[in-house]
C-alpha cells in the first residue's frame, strides 16, 4: 500500500474528522502521540486517555512516546522566545513526527493541528512543507478545519474530554488569569 500515513495528533477530539477524512479517502493511518508542550503531565495524561477513547473507536493505532514526554526540555525551546513560542512548539513536534516518518517508511505525514480553529494554520502548513522537503515521507496538507463542527459533535456525543487550553503553561496561564487578576 502507498498510502501509509504518520498523522501527528495533538488531542484525542482534534483526532476524530481527521481520522474519518483520511479512512475515507483510503489512507492507512498511524496515529504518533508527541507533545511535551502540554502541562502539566495529568493534563497530558488526561489527554491521551482521550485519544486512547477515540483510537478504540475509530480503530487505528497510535504510537504514544511518553518516553519522551519532557517539559524540561520543551520550556528550553521556547523560552526568552515567548512571543513566537508556538513556531518553536510546532517545530518541535513536526521534526520528531518527519523523523519517526522517515524511519518508519511512511509516504506521507500530516497533523491534527491542521483541524484546530484557534491554531497558526499558515504557519503549520509552511512549517511542515519545509521539514518534508524532499525526503521521502510527502506532507499532505489538508484543510481539516472544515471538519470542525462533525469533529465537535461526535467528541460531545462521544464524551471525550475536550481541553480548556491549549496546552502549555503559557496557555493554561491565559485561558485561567481571570481567575487571580479579575477582568483585564
Ligand atoms: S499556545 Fe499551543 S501551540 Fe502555542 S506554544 Fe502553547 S501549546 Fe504550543
Amino acid at each position: 500500500m502507498d498510502k501509509k500515513i504518520l498523522l501527528h495528533i495533538c488531542c484525542g477530539p482534534c483526532a476524530i474528522y481527521p481520522l474519518i477524512w483520511l479512512k475515507k479517502q483510503g489512507y492507512e493511518v498511524v496515529g504518533l502521540y508527541y507533545n511535551p508542550n502540554i502541562h502539566p503531565l495529568q493534563e497530558y495524561l488526561r489527554r491521551k486517555e482521550a485519544l486512547q477513547e477515540v483510537a478504540a473507536r475509530l480503530k487505528f493505532k497510535v504510537i504514544f512516546k511518553d518516553e519522551e514526554y519532557d517539559p524540561a526540555g520543551y520550556l528550553r525551546q521556547v523560552v526568552f522566545r515567548e512571543q513566537n513560542r508556538c513556531f518553536h512548539c510546532y517545530q518541535m513536534r513536526l521534526e520528531r513526527t518527519v523523523s519517526i516518518a522517515k524511519r518508519g517508511n511512511f509516504n506521507y505525514f500530516t497533523t491534527t493541528l491542521l483541524y484546530s480553529k484557534f491554531q497558526k494554520h499558515e504557519m503549520i502548513a509552511g512549517l511542515a512543507r519545509d521539514l518534508a522537503g524532499n525526503t521521502k515521507a510527502r506532507f499532505l496538507y489538508v484543510d481539516f478545519r472544515e471538519g470542525w463542527k462533525q469533529g465537535i459533535e461526535l467528541s460531545k456525543e462521544w464524551k471525550i474530554y475536550r481541553q480548556q487550553y491549549c496546552g502549555c503553561i503559557y496557555s493554561e496561564f491565559e485561558r485561567y488569569k481571570k481567575g487571580i487578576r479579575g477582568k483585564d
